[in-house]
C-alpha cells in the first residue's frame, strides 16, 4: 500500500502482545504507524497516559519506524490531523466484530477518504484482552504469556508485589 499512512488508536492499558503482533502487521504494510494512546473519559485506566506511553516505548523499540502519540477527541478529526488515511483495528474472536463494525461505519459516515483495515492476530492472542491481563496481574498471577517483560515489571510495581 504505497502513501498509507495508519493511525492505531487504543486503550492500550496496558500494551499487550496482541496488540504488539498487530503492531508488527501494521509496520509490515503501511508506509508510517502511528499508535495512539485513547483518552477514554467513560473509561478509567489502570495507567497514565504517560505510563502507557513509556510501556509502548519500551515494548517497541526495534520494531521498526513507529509513531507514538495520545489524543482525545474525535477519532477521525485526529486522522486528518495527523493526514493519516487508514485506521488500524485488530479483530479477536467473535466479540469485537458488533462493535468494530459500528465504530468503522460511524467513521466512514463522518470521512469517507479514511478506511478502516482490520487485522487479525495470531491464533494464540485471538482471546487476549489488556483486561484480562490486569485480572490476572491483580492477584499476582502469571501474565508473561501475554505481555513484554517491562509490561509485567510495571503490573506488578503497580499492585505491589
Ligand atoms: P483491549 O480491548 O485489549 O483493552 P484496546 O482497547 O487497547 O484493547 O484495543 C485497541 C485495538 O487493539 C482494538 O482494535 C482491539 O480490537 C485491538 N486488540 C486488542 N487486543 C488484541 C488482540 N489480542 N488481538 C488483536 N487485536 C487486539
Amino acid at each position: 500500500m504505497a502513501g498509507t499512512i495508519a493511525v492505531y488508536p487504543g486503550m492500550f492499558d496496558p500494551v499487550t502482545n496482541g496488540h504488539l503482533d498487530l503492531i508488527e502487521r501494521g509496520v509490515r504494510i503501511f508506509d508510517r504507524l502511528i499508535v495512539a494512546v485513547v483518552t477514554n473519559p467513560r473509561k478509567t485506566p489502570l495507567f497514565s497516559i504517560d505510563e502507557r506511553l513509556d510501556m509502548l516505548r519500551e515494548a517497541t523499540k526495534g520494531m521498526g519506524d513507529i509513531e507514538l502519540d495520545a489524543f482525545d477527541g474525535l477519532l477521525v478529526r485526529y486522522v486528518r490531523q495527523k493526514k493519516a488515511n487508514v485506521i488500524l483495528r485488530g479483530l479477536r474472536a467473535v466479540s469485537d466484530f458488533e462493535y468494530e463494525f459500528e465504530m468503522a461505519l460511524t467513521n466512514r459516515q463522518m470521512a469517507s477518504d479514511i478506511e478502516t483495515v482490520f487485522m487479525a492476530p495470531n491464533l494464540e492472542y485471538i482471546y487476549l484482552r489488556a483486561r484480562l491481563v490486569k485480572e490476572v496481574a491483580r492477584y499476582n498471577g502469571d501474565v508473561s504469556h501475554y505481555a513484554p517483560d517491562y509490561v509485567v515489571k510495571k503490573l506488578k510495581e503497580k499492585f505491589h508485589f
